[in-house]
């Protein structure tokens, strides 16, 4: 039996490079970085060697991207950096949309209970959001606008540009979650008007635990983490060298690669998107065109993602699902709510995420399984057999 690891979006295999390029930081250089001495000093140049590299990728100056622990400490750190911070001007109005990741919707959730205003935008059912509606919602009072450059559930890629030059225009700071995007998709953040972008290693086969905010020169925001004043006071904690190493690493790699690996996975998403739409009563979820290389994701009627998500996995295939009761509630996922999907199409919501390691043969691979797994599936279900 093949292993197929077809769940990129969750978190990606390590690349060798990245390791090699970390292990040295593990064993013998193991100074910190804010001490005086030749170890400290050569773990400080380490750090600033993937501030470089990071920056880079998204067109930014070194000295404005800032390491955290996480693309969720990152997300954090944006939203009540800025309003609690001087960035936010005393404004108390925040906007996001239905479709972030938790990173952001908890985080925006938390500031509305701490008395911050919260307008949370609707999405098409392609998953992406209405200019027209953004600039109606932008008031004097709006402080930020959140919204994030691709989705982690159906890969749906929002107009970053056109929001960023909407923001401009109305004075108000854009952030983007682009843990998802980074390093998939071409993102400039001066082309597109970005003043803070949250990024994390795991995406694009760096470690876990390692992230990064860009902030863009000059704004002030409150650091979310107090203490020893790393990272130019705003994010304390002796620094995850080895983590932030793989980071730049990562980056640098995916950089080299982007265009030939968006190509390449666009090519294996679509041949695996048009054998499991030939399995009867199957739609592609998220939006047809502006979607991730590597995201493909479905919803086959009259099954349940996560029988479908078990029964892959004794095939040897990891993917996910959005449905009901891998989100621990009686509710699917919130993205798939918010694209429009009745409950009961939602309930056999899959999403199979390609990357960097995976092949033709395992895409073939699972063009073959898939269609016999919701076979037996079906013959299980009632709603399928009351046909
Ligand atoms: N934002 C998005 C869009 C994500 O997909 C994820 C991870 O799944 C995060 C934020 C959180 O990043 P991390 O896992 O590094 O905390």
């Amino acid at each position: 039996m093949m292993f197929v690891y077809a769940d990129n979006a969750a978190t990606t295999r390590i690349a060798p490079q990245v390791l090699d390029a970390m292990l040295p930081y593990l064993k013998e250089e193991y100074g910190n970085p804010s001490t005086l001495y030749k170890l400290g000093r050569e773990a400080k140049i380490a750090i600033e060697k993937a501030r470089e590299q990071v920056a880079q990728v998204i067109g930014a100056k070194a000295e404005e991207i800032f390491f955290t622990g996480s693309g969720t400490e990152a997300d954090n750190m944006a939203l009540k950096g800025v309003l609690y911070g001087p960035a936010g001007k005393g404004k108390k109005h925040l906007i996001t949309t239905k479709i972030e990741h938790h990173a952001v919707l908890h985080t925006a959730m938390a500031l509305e209970k701490e008395g911050f205003q919260v307008t949370f935008l609707d999405v098409d059912k392609n998953g992406r959001v209405d200019l027209e509606e953004l600039k109606q919602a932008i008031t004097p009072d709006t402080a930020l606008v959140s919204i994030m450059a691709a989705n982690n559930e159906v890969g749906t890629i929002q107009p970053i540009e056109e929001i960023g030059k909407i923001c401009r225009e109305k004075g108000v700071l854009f952030h983007t979650d682009g843990v998802q995007a980074f390093g998939h998709m071409p993102l400039d953040v001066n082309k597109m008007n970005i003043d803070l972008l949250s990024l994390s290693a795991h995406k694009i086969n760096g470690p876990k635990g390692s992230g990064a905010l860009y902030i863009r020169r000059g704004l002030g925001l409150r650091p979310v983490i107090e203490g020893g004043g790393q990272e130019r006071n705003r994010r304390s904690g002796t620094e995850n060298v080895a983590g932030i190493v793989g980071l730049g690493q990562a980056a640098q790699l995916a950089m080299e690669t982007m265009e030939e690996e968006s190509a390449r996975l666009k090519a294996l998403s679509q041949k695996l998107i048009d054998g499991v739409l030939q399995i009867p009563e199957t739609i592609l979820t998220g939006d047809p065109e502006n979607r991730l290389p590597g995201a493909c994701s479905f919803a086959i009627s009259a099954i349940e993602g996560e029988s479908l998500v078990l029964y892959l996995d004794m095939e040897g295939i990891c993917t996910s699902t959005g449905s009901a009761c891998s989100t621990g509630s009686l509710d699917p996922s919130h993205v798939l709510m918010a694209i429009g999907l009745s409950h009961e199409v939602s309930h056999g919501s899959l999403r199979v995420s390609l990357g960097r390691f995976n092949t033709e043969e395992e895409v073939d691979y699972i063009i073959e399984t898939l269609p016999k797994v919701v076979e037996k599936l079906r013959s299980m279900s009632p709603v399928w057999n009351r046909k």
